[in-house]
């Protein structure tokens, strides 16, 4: 089986399909159990209990629910803080 050890998650935040707003969490999808990393909906005031979500999985071509495994801070800068 492959490691994670190795992945880009930096280059993996840059792919469309991760999405453009929110915050960086590894995610595993429930269709397919593919990890990637995706910008979950910050819709919550406190992203840490984002616990899963929606979002496109390519592989699975479809709109699927994603667990979050890992919330990455520090991934990206704080570009959109203070955007009220
Ligand atoms: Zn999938």
């Amino acid at each position: 089986m492959s490691s994670d050890v190795d992945r880009d998650l930096e280059a993996e935040l840059e792919r469309p399909e991760a999405g453009e707003h929110g915050v960086p969490v590894d995610a595993v999808c429930t269709g397919c159990r593919r990890v990637t990393v995706k910008r979950a909906p910050a819709d919550e005031p406190n992203p840490e209990f984002v616990a899963s979500f929606r979002h496109v999985c390519r592989k699975c071509r479809k709109v699927t629910w994603w667990n979050v495994v890992a919330i990455f801070r520090g991934l990206v800068d704080d570009e959109e803080e203070g955007d009220e």
